[in-house]
């Protein structure tokens, strides 16, 4: 499938990004530890355009057991927009919710095993 451009944007508008991917069919859901409290449902995404445009101080990262990853949230309004893996280097984890045009409801939803496979 061709790429397409997104848009996407924390809840409040400080944090706003861009990046190109194919279609969004399914989201996924994993349930480690850290995301089965979040509730995102989430997708990989191609890093090389991915674009991110944040007012000063309103990027915050969270990490934790072995910081392989890094989760990216507006300290502002508290969403968590995005992170980076170094299990999928150049590619992003977008939470879908944030993104323009993608209504996650009606989204199929996968499972990621974070739980046994992080
Ligand atoms: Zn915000």
């Amino acid at each position: 499938m061709a790429m397409q451009p997104y848009k996407g944007s924390c809840h409040c508008g400080a944090i706003q990004f861009s990046f190109e991917a194919e279609p969004f069919i399914h989201g996924i859901r994993c349930n480690c530890s850290f995301c089965a409290k979040r509730g995102t449902m989430m997708h990989l995404v191609p890093g090389a355009k991915f674009d991110i445009k944040a007012q000063e101080g309103s990027l915050g990262q969270y990490q934790w057991g072995a910081k392989t990853a890094k989760h990216y949230f507006c300290r502002n309004c508290g969403v968590t927009t995005f992170s980076e893996a170094s299990k999928w280097p150049g590619q992003y984890i977008v939470n879908l919710g944030c993104v323009d045009g993608v209504d996650t409801f009606a989204l199929e939803t996968k499972v990621f095993d974070g739980k046994n496979l992080l």
